[in-house]
C-alpha cells in the first residue's frame, strides 16, 4: 500500500515536474480518475467573489455526457459558512444522496454511489476543492485512499495555485481592491449567468447608484475621506442584501448591483433602495457629521432574459441620469419613455445647427428688480428654442444634453452675441439700457475661449462693460475652483461683474464665497418654494443675506412669485429680486415694451 501511495504521488509529481501545467493537470486528473476508480475528478475554485465556486478542471468518464467546466455555483451565505466549516475539519465524504444538501451545485440526482471532496488551501487561504465522484460504480473509499487523495490534492493545489490558470480565474473575476466588490467586467459576466438562469417567478433588479457630488467631497475633505465613504457604501450594500446580490463598483463613485426579487416586490423595490440609501447616509453621519450628501439611483427590472447584462445596466443608469439635482426623490425606476426622451435629445442635437441658422433660438429677458424701489435695474438673458409650429422648448430640456456633447458653446456664443448686439443697437438708438447677465456653462472652463470671445464681442459691439454680467452656477465653482477663480479674475480685468447662480441648490459652501471675489449672490428659487414662507425658510434666507452683506456681496433672490415673498426679502435686506411676481422672461420685443413702461432714469 505504502508503495502504491508513493507510486501515485510520484507519478503526479513527475507529471508536473516534466510537463507544462495544462498538460500535466489533464494527465493527472485522468490518472486519478482511473487510479481511484471514480467517474469524475474535478477542481473547483474560488473566483475572487464571495460565496462562489467555479469548475475549472475536470476529467470525466466518456459515458457521462454532463460537463460542468466554467459553471459557477453560487452559495447562500449560510451554505457557504457551513461548507467552509466543514472543509476546515478536512474532507467531505458521502455515500448517499441524503447528506449532500450542504454541497450545492452537486447535481445529487446524478450521484448514485459516492462522493469525496477535499478542500484546497493555498498560502493559508481556501482556494477551492478537488472532487472525486462516482456516478455509476459503487465505491467504498478506504482510509488509505482518502489519505492518498488528500496528499495528491495538496500537491495539485500547490501547482494549481501558482499556475496561470488560477491567476486567470482570479483576474477574470477580479475584485476592486478598494471596496472588495467585483469589477465591472466580472459583474457583467456574473449578471449574464444570472440572466441565463433567471427563475420564472423572479425578476432581476438592477440598481445603478452614484453619490451626488462626490468629486466635491474628494476635493474638500481629501481623498482618504472619499475612499472611506466608498468603502462604507460597499459595506452597506453588502450588509443589506441577500446572497443573490452581485455588486460592483463601475468607476469612481458609481456602483451597480443586481439581485433576484419576487415579482410581487417590484412596486416596493424603489422604497427598499431608498431605505438602503438612508442607512448609508446615517452610517456616514456617524463618522462624518459635517458631510451632507445624497445618492442617486436608477432601477431597471429584467423581466425576461432576452436582454444583455450591459443593456440592462445602461437602462438602470439612464433612469439614474434622469434624476435632476433638485429632485426630492433619490430613486428613479426605468420607463420606456426615457428612451424616447433620449431620441428627442438626439433629434435636438441634430436640429441645432439648423435652429441656429434659422434663428429659432431666441433670447428672452427676465427683469431684475431693485428691492429698494421696485425699479428695473437689470435683466437675465435666457434662451428659448421656438419651433416652426410656435411651440417652445425650454433650456432644461436641451441644455444638460448640450453640456455633455459640447454644443452648449454654440448656444452660449449665440446668446452672447445676441445680447451684445441688442445692447449696442439700443445705445445706437438712444434707448436706455440695464445690465444684462448671461449664463455660463461649465464647458467654458477648459480654456480661454470664453474670454477671448467676449473681447471679440466688445470690439465688434463697443458697449460699456458695466452692461455685461456673467452668471456661473455654484456647481461650476465647486467642480473646479481654480479655473473658476481664473475666469473670475479675467472677467474682473474686463470690468465685468460675476454672480454665483443657483446658490443653495447644491452643496453650497459659505467658505468658498469668502475665497472667491464674486459680486452678486443669486439665491436659488428653491428657498422660495412656499408661497408664504415658513419660519425656517426665513431664517435660512436671512442668514445667507447677512453673510453676503458682511462680505460686501450683493444678494439677488430668484423665483419671487408672491407679494409676501417680496415684502419679506425687502425687510431682510435683499438687494435684488427676479421672478414671476414681477415678470416672466420676455421676448426681446416684449422686453422693449417693459423697459418703456418701467424703466426710470
Ligand atoms: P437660471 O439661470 O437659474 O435661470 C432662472 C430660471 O428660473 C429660468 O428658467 C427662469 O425662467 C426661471 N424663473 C424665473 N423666475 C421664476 C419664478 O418666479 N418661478 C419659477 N418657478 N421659475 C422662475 P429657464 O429659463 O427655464 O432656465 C433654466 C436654466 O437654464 C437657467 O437657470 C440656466 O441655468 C439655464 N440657461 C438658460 N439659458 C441659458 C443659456 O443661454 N446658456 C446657458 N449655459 N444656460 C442657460
Ligand atoms: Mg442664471
Ligand atoms: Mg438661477
Amino acid at each position: 500500500m505504502k508503495n502504491n501511495k508513493l507510486q501515485a504521488l510520484d507519478f503526479v509529481a513527475s507529471c508536473f515536474a516534466n510537463e507544462e501545467f495544462d498538460l500535466a493537470i489533464n494527465k493527472t486528473l485522468k490518472f486519478l480518475r482511473k487510479y481511484f476508480k471514480v467517474d469524475i475528478v474535478s477542481v473547483r475554485t474560488t473566483i475572487g467573489r464571495e460565496y462562489c465556486l467555479r469548475f475549472v478542471l475536470e476529467s470525466v468518464k466518456s459515458t457521462i455526457p454532463e460537463r460542468r467546466i466554467n459553471e459557477t455555483i453560487v452559495y447562500t451565505k449560510e451554505q457557504w459558512n457551513d461548507v467552509i466549516n466543514l472543509y476546515k475539519k478536512g474532507n467531505f465524504l458521502s455515500y448517499d444522496n441524503q447528506n449532500l444538501d450542504v454541497i450545492p451545485g452537486l447535481k445529487s440526482k446524478n450521484l448514485k454511489k459516492a462522493f469525496l471532496q477535499i478542500p484546497m488551501f493555498f498560502r493559508g487561504s481556501f482556494i477551492g476543492t478537488m472532487d472525486f465522484v462516482n456516478v455509476f460504480d459503487e465505491k467504498q473509499w478506504t482510509e488509505q485512499e482518502i489519505y492518498e487523495a488528500e496528499k495528491i490534492s495538496n500537491l495539485v493545489c500547490t501547482y494549481y495555485g501558482t499556475s496561470n490558470l488560477y491567476n486567470q480565474n482570479m483576474n477574470d473575476y477580479n475584485i476592486d481592491p478598494m471596496t472588495g466588490l467585483e469589477n465591472y467586467e466580472s459583474f457583467v459576466k456574473s449578471l449574464e449567468q444570472l440572466i441565463s438562469g433567471q427563475p420564472e417567478d423572479k425578476y432581476i433588479a438592477i440598481v445603478y447608484s452614484d453619490i451626488y457630488h462626490f468629486k466635491y467631497i474628494n476635493e474638500t475633505y481629501g481623498y482618504n475621506v472619499g475612499n472611506n465613504i466608498l468603502k462604507l457604501a460597499a459595506k452597506v450594500i453588502k450588509d443589506n442584501s441577500d446572497e443573490t446580490l452581485i455588486a460592483c463598483r463601475v468607476h469612481s463613485d458609481n456602483f451597480v448591483v443586481s439581485m433576484l426579487i419576487d415579482k410581487s416586490q417590484e412596486k416596493e423595490f424603489a422604497e427598499l433602495v431608498k431605505l438602503v440609501s438612508r442607512i448609508f447616509i446615517a452610517r456616514l453621519q456617524e463618522s462624518y457629521p459635517e458631510i451632507q450628501l445624497k445618492t442617486h439611483s436608477g432601477v431597471y427590472f429584467i423581466k425576461n432574459p432576452n436582454i444583455t447584462a450591459e443593456i440592462a445596466v445602461a437602462n438602470a443608469n439612464l433612469a439614474r441620469k434622469i434624476l435632476k439635482k433638485n429632485d426630492t426623490s433619490s430613486v428613479k425606476v426605468f420607463e420606456q419613455k426615457m428612451m424616447e426622451d433620449i431620441s428627442t435629445q438626439e433629434h435636438l442635437t441634430n436640429e441645432l445647427p439648423k435652429a441656429i441658422k434659422n434663428r429659432n433660438l431666441k433670447v428672452y429677458y427676465q427683469p431684475k428688480i431693485s428691492c429698494e424701489n421696485e425699479e428695473i435695474v437689470g435683466a437675465e438673458a435666457l434662451i428659448r428654442w421656438v419651433c416652426d409650429d410656435g411651440t417652445f422648448i425650454y433650456p432644461d430640456q436641451f441644455i444638460p444634453t448640450f453640456e455633455k456633447n459640447g454644443n452648449i458653446l454654440d448656444v452660449d456664443y449665440y446668446v452672447y452675441e445676441d445680447v451684445f448686439k441688442y445692447l449696442y443697437e439700443r445705445i445706437e438708438n438712444g434707448l436706455p439700457c440695464v445690465p444684462i447677465s448671461m449664463n455660463v456653462s461649465r464647458v467654458h472652463f477648459s480654456d480661454d475661449k470664453l474670454i477671448n470671445y467676449v473681447k471679440f464681442l466688445f470690439d465688434k459691439y463697443p458697449i460699456p462693460s458695466q452692461l455685461i454680467e456673467f452668471e456661473l452656477t455654484e456647481n461650476i465653482y465647486m467642480a473646479n475652483f481654480d479655473n473658476a477663480a481664473k475666469l473670475l479674475e479675467a472677467c474682473h480685468s474686463l470690468d465685468i461683474l460675476v454672480s454665483m447662480d443657483d446658490f443653495g441648490s447644491g452643496y453650497s459652501s459659505l467658505n468658498m464665497i469668502r475665497e472667491l471675489t464674486i459680486d452678486i449672490l443669486k439665491i436659488d428659487k428653491i428657498f422660495l418654494k412656499h408661497e408664504v414662507l415658513t419660519k425656517s425658510d426665513k431664517i435660512i434666507i436671512e442668514t445667507i443675506i447677512k453673510m453676503a452683506k458682511s462680505l460686501n456681496i450683493k444678494v439677488l433672490c430668484e423665483g419671487v412669485e408672491t407679494l409676501d415673498q417680496s415684502n419679506f426679502l425687502r425687510e431682510a435686506g435683499c438687494d435684488l429680486m427676479q421672478g414671476y411676481y414681477y415678470s416672466k422672461p420676455l421676448s426681446q420685443e416684449k422686453f422693449d415694451e417693459y423697459m418703456k413702461k418701467h424703466f426710470v432714469k
